[in-house]
């Protein structure tokens, strides 16, 4: 730190400097990987609590480098946000997870929907609505298709354009689910009055939940309500037969994690599905 010439601090601080170089570099490399094979979808199942079946997918962005390990959307997602980028790449997102799901629509796959994760600033463009619906359009798709996930601050933060566009949709019959629910804002007032149809409960409790009493009374109050309130239910980041048995008693409608699925690219699916229509059993438990 120095004093400058007013008698204030002012400090250089390398690693700060570092930090932002390097999200720079980050954002620039992922402006060009764009439009090459580095970024993908993979899509992870949800399966029913009660059979063992798949019902949804979620669609999950990866970007894998030509060179170095993979980089995380939880890293990548909130840089994108803070430029023009998160638009072009949202727009990537939807078309690319709308072709699929007309793809295997016209390949007979047996599938309900593929739900795709929107943030806050992808939310507030003004023609989010309208780029969403052109794009379900262009493939012909529907509210049986595609699904959407936003998490609770989005909505809390959401002004009357994006809810009214979420009306809309919700009108429609578009499945609208709150992602990683009980981590954001805490009034559940807000359940009220928002057109969602679905609570994905947050891993942290889901994790939590066998060996903490606490957690587990926050999840099975957190199912009630949904439950009341008519929501489905949906149990993210199982991954072990104990939570899972768990959120089964407490009947949870919907279960995703690695005890059943990781997320996994298009083709390995594909082969999934196949097999089920194929009559291969055996997914359950
Ligand atoms: P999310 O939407 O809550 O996605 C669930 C995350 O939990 C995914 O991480 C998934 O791989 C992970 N997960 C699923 N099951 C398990 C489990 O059993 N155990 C554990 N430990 N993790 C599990 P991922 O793919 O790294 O994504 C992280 C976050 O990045 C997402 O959280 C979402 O907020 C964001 N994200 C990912 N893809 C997209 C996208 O296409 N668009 C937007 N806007 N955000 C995305
Ligand atoms: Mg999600
Ligand atoms: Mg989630
Ligand atoms: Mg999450």
């Amino acid at each position: 730190a120095k004093l400058d010439g007013r008698g204030s601090v002012w400090f250089f601080d390398q690693k700060l400097h570092d930090e932002l170089l390097h999200q720079h570099r980050l954002v620039d490399r992922l402006a060009k990987a764009l439009n090459s094979e580095e970024l993908s979808l993979n899509y992870q199942p949800q399966v029913s609590a009660a059979s063992g079946h798949i019902e949804n997918l979620e669609a999950l962005l990866r970007w894998q480098p030509e060179e170095g390990p993979p980089i995380s959307p939880a890293e990548f997602i909130p840089l994108a946000e803070r430029s023009e980028l998160i638009h072009r790449l949202g727009d990537w997102i939807m078309e690319t997870a709308c072709r699929q799901r007309a793809q295997w629509r016209d390949a007979g796959l047996p599938l309900e929907r593929i739900d795709i994760n929107f943030s806050g600033r992808q939310m507030s463009r003004p023609d989010i609505f309208e780029r969403f619906e052109a794009c379900l359009a262009r493939h012909d798709l529907g509210p049986r298709h595609i699904g959407i996930e936003l998490t609770e601050n989005v909505l809390i933060e959401a002004d009357d354009r994006i809810l009214e566009g979420l009306r809309r949709l919700h009108h429609l019959g578009f499945r609208i689910a709150i992602d990683d629910f009980g981590t954001g804002y805490s009034s559940l007032s807000y359940l009220k009055h928002f057109p969602v149809t679905a609570l994905k409960i947050d891993r942290a409790f889901v994790r939590d939940a066998p060996d903490q009493p606490e957690d587990r009374a926050i999840m099975e109050a957190a199912i009630f309500i949904g439950h009341r309130l008519g929501l489905e239910v949906v149990a993210e980041g199982v991954e072990n037969r104990e939570q899972l048995t768990l959120v089964q008693e407490m009947r949870c409608d919907l279960v995703q994690g690695f005890y059943f699925f990781r997320p996994m690219p298009a083709e390995e699916v594909e082969r999934i599905l196949a097999g089920l229509v194929a009559g291969h059993p055996g997914l359950s438990g």
